[in-house]
């Protein structure tokens, strides 16, 4: 297990030193702003959906490892799937990283590599930020979301 884990955390560091579709999208259809106090995190998620497909997504922004791996992975995990599809894998995603037990990591594929982070309660956060960004992305134009409750920005647990 321990070899295993040290797999996992070599992809987030490789992900967080070379961030894949880290960029602003031109032509995107939806954009939402996310932010994590607890930890500093502020990411932009950008799509670009088409005939109820996701086509492209991509992000910008500055954060923790384990929040910039997991926004270049989602970015590009997400991309060619149908709305329905990237609200599954996010619910799928938000289990594993609570450690629900009901979590299907297979569905999951190499996104499973954030089930350690269920240990750390601090770092759920980071992990799902971009999840919950891009889901505010699709579903509310232009928004903010924020993992803690300030007034001014919605929150999401
Ligand atoms: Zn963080």
């Amino acid at each position: 297990m321990s070899e295993l884990r040290e797999l996992y955390q070599q992809v987030i560091l490789d992900h967080n030193k070379q961030p894949r579709n880290f960029r602003a999208l031109e032509g995107a259809t939806h954009s939402a702003n996310g932010h994590n106090p607890l930890c500093g995190d502020r990411i932009k998620v950008y799509a670009k959906v088409g005939n109820g497909l996701v086509e492209e997504a991509t992000f910008e922004g500055t954060g923790c490892a384990i929040s910039k791996a997991s926004a270049s992975m989602m970015t590009g995990v997400v991309k060619g799937k149908s709305l329905e599809e990237v609200a599954r894998i996010f619910d799928n995603f938000h289990r594993l990283v609570t450690g629900d037990p009901k979590a299907n990591t297979e569905s999951l594929g190499k996104l499973a590599v954030f089930s350690g982070v269920c240990e750390f309660p601090a770092r759920v956060k980071c992990a799902s930020l971009a999840w919950h960004t891009l889901q505010a992305a699709l579903t509310r134009a232009g928004s903010t979301i924020s993992t803690e409750g300030s007034g001014a920005e919605d929150t999401v647990g």
